[in-house]
């Protein structure tokens, strides 16, 4: 009983003298939240929605660009994901943290985050699982809460175990060959799906996102795919093959730029876990089929990473700030990872641009496509690569490429039409409609004036 009454005591205190940001938002007010950050940078950002959960709620997410609702050429798309399991609340409450940051550091010229909105379009979605965050939410209000509660959506569906499983077809190709790239989904996935992830995937079916993190609760540390383990039975949480994607090396960087910004995930003991350098591959971890993270690498050009962000999948109001101050650095950082590799442009001799071409880089079985724009993104380590371009009716195009570590090196691509047989042309023209297409300004990222933010120090294990 004593317990209680301090957990109310401290409660109150916190309420009389917490800055009124840090503390748990229901759906109401994660949506005045999001109109909020709009309103007060309204040149940058912009609101929308992607569809409705089960129980009607919105999908929204909050864009950050210099241009918000249009797709820049060569400029890379990002996304972030919280609370996709309902009832692992910290990342919907980091990620409005985020907005509000990013907006006023543009408002306060911190020439960082200027740069970072200008080059790069944002979206952010505090919540995959608004009908599943409820339940929790309400839950914790009455103090019954439960490991599980408000995991599900409302259908009582784990809406991480519910997109297309495309593994299966990868794994069979590598064994006998074929690609582990741009799985086509099955023909009647939309009815095998629920609300939420239909919508999830129509969406990222509709931009050509580059770089993703999904955000989730109950351990500190960086996962990356693949989530299932080949060729093992998943067996409740029993330690399984580690099975890596083509990129592996790729993921671990991307994975340790998010743990060691971060205040303590790169210590590796967290939550009653070990994990060195606080990132794991998801299969050697636990198994888990039909996740959103291996679905983003093996049907589009997105390379995503889950990251488990709180022992406690409910964290008390009065942990939020700390939570806040430990993953800022580790937030932004990653969003700048998407600034690597290399990226250009494919056309043809007139210099329309090629949609759909296919770029391929020697030795990494893993192929991007070019946006409706003819842009396209490869991330990819430091190192010297041989890059193709291929698109149905024309000559591939092979170049040598050497990649630094700093600012994305850009390869364009003119590709002539093959002689032979003339193959109907896959021509996007320019100017479509509602899409401006702007010029974008190609300048060196190291060149420029670089103000980076203090990285916070750090604290022991939660
Ligand atoms: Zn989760």
């Amino acid at each position: 009983m004593s317990d209680l009454v301090s957990i109310f005591l401290h409660l109150l205190l916190f309420k009389l003298v917490a800055p009124v940001t840090f503390r748990h938002h229901r759906y109401d007010d994660l949506v005045r939240m999001l109109y909020k950050v709009h309103n007060e940078c309204p040149h940058i950002t912009r609101v929308y929605s992607i569809g409705r959960s089960v129980k009607g709620r919105h999908l929204y997410v909050l864009e950050f660009s210099d241009y918000p609702g249009i797709h820049e050429p060569l400029e890379p798309e990002v996304k972030y994901v919280g609370n996709m399991h309902g009832n692992e609340v910290l990342g919907r409450e980091l990620l409005l943290q985020l907005s509000e940051f990013l907006c006023e550091e543009f408002r306060n010229r911190n020439q960082r985050i200027v740069r970072l909105v200008e080059d790069t379009r944002i979206h952010i979605m505090p919540s995959m699982n608004p009908d599943g965050y409820e339940v929790a939410a309400a839950a914790q209000e009455r103090d019954i809460s439960g490991y599980l509660v408000g995991r599900n959506n409302a259908n009582g569906v784990d809406l991480n175990r519910n997109f297309p499983d495309l593994n299966t077809y990868i794994y069979y190709n590598e064994k006998n060959g074929g690609p582990n790239h741009h799985l086509p989904l099955p023909d009647n996935w939309k009815s095998q799906v629920e609300p939420e992830t239909q919508a999830v995937i129509q969406w990222i079916r509709s931009f050509n996102f580059v770089l993703s993190a999904n955000l989730h609760g109950g351990a500190v540390v960086a996962n990356y795919p693949y989530d299932k383990s080949l060729g093992h039975r998943v067996r409740g949480f029993r330690r399984t093959a580690n099975t890596p994607t083509p990129d592996d090396k790729l993921f671990q960087k991307l994975a340790k730029i998010y743990s060691y910004a971060h205040g303590w995930m790169h210590q590796g003991w967290n939550c009653g876990d070990y994990f060195p350098d606080g990132i794991t591959n998801g299969a050697s971890w636990y198994s888990l089929s039909k996740g959103m993270q291996d679905f983003n690498y093996l049907h589009t050009n997105c390379f995503e990473i889950t990251l488990e962000l709180s022992c406690d999948k409910f964290p008390l109001q009065g942990e939020l700030q700390r939570e806040w101050l430990g993953n800022r650095e580790a937030l932004i950082q990653f969003l700048e990872q998407v600034h690597q590799g290399i990226k250009g442009m494919v056309r043809d001799e007139n210099y329309n641009n090629l949609a759909d071409a296919v770029i391929s880089v020697g030795g990494i079985n893993h192929d991007v496509t070019s946006g409706a724009h003819g842009d396209y993104f490869r991330l990819l380590l430091p190192g010297t690569y041989t890059v193709t371009a291929t698109a149905p009716g024309f000559d591939p195009e092979t170049v040598s490429v050497t990649v630094g570590p700093a600012e994305p090196k850009l390869v364009n691509f003119q590709l002539k039409r093959s002689t032979p047989q003339a193959a109907p042309k896959r021509r996007i023209p320019n100017s479509g409609h509602r899409v401006r297409v702007l010029p974008k300004k190609v300048q060196p990222r190291a060149a420029r004036k670089k103000e980076t933010m203090m990285k916070q120090p750090q604290r022991g294990p939660a």
